[in-house]
């Protein structure tokens, strides 16, 4: 995947709350960081600025070599999935209508074959493409939103609280497909995660967020042991 690179990115929010204060940050192509630290921090805001669903005060934001600001929107949404803790399926489409969402965002009709594809790569039977969200589990669910995601077969993961709504069985065996899916398409991941203990067992990189800074920035094995 590609390298993301936070040039003195700050965002103040009508109102005066600076949520993201003067940040600079090189994150290499294929890492997969974890952004952690309590409610308020500053994460969401920090990830919408990646995808351009918030727009900066002040500093940019590049993607390999390119700046967010001058990508047209239908390659940035190309170019970048987004997986988010409720997933947002539309519940009076099927399963497989939900997953073609993605698709249309890469200017492809639907396609069953594509489709059967994609719900391979997330572990699921194909014949869920024919029901409803809604006949589907929690665990099935956000698998599909990872499947609508990868659609556009984007190189850039964003994932703001992806595992936070399932149970712990459930959540740590989809935390280590998504870790194998990671690998194996060679994404760069940038993961929003309250829960320490994810962001150790997932991440190359943990960054910790506090008041719209930076407070640690470390690999998993440092972060345990302070080198
Ligand atoms: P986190 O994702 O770590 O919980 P956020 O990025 O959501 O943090 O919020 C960071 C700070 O910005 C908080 O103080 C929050 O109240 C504030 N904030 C978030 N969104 C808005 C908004 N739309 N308008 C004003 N303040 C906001
Ligand atoms: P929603 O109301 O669920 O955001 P959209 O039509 O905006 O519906 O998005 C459809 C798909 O595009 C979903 O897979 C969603 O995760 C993804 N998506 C939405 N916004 C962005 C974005 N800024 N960057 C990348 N993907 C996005």
């Amino acid at each position: 995947g590609p390298s993301v690179t936070l040039t003195s990115l700050t965002k103040r929010y009508p109102g005066g709350t600076v949520a993201v204060d003067n940040i600079s940050l090189e994150i290499a192509g294929g890492q997969f960081v974890a952004l952690v630290g309590a409610s308020g921090s500053g994460k969401s805001t920090l990830l919408k600025m990646i995808n351009r669903l918030i727009a900066p005060t002040e500093g940019s934001i590049s993607i390999g070599n390119e700046t967010v600001d001058a990508l047209p929107d239908y390659q940035l949404r190309r170019r970048i999935g987004y997986v988010f803790q409720n997933i947002g399926l539309f519940p009076h489409l099927t399963v497989g209508e939900n997953v073609a969402i993605g698709m249309r965002l890469r200017g492809e009709k639907q396609n069953d074959e594509r489709i059967a594809e994609l719900l391979d790569l997330v572990d699921l039977p194909r014949d869920v493409a024919k029901r409803q969200p809604s006949a589907l589990s929690g665990g099935q669910r956000q698998r599909v939103g990872f499947a609508r995601a990868l659609a556009t077969e984007p190189k850039l993961m964003l994932m703001d609280e992806p595992f936070g709504a399932l149970d712990p069985v459930t959540r740590d065996a989809l935390v280590k497909e998504y870790r194998a899916l990671h690998e194996r398409l060679g994404l760069t991941t940038i993961m929003v995660t309250h829960d320490m203990a994810e962001a150790l067992l997932l991440a190359d990189r943990v960054l910790v967020m506090k008041s719209g800074n930076i407070m640690a920035d470390a690999t998993p094995h440092g972060m345990l042991t302070g080198e």
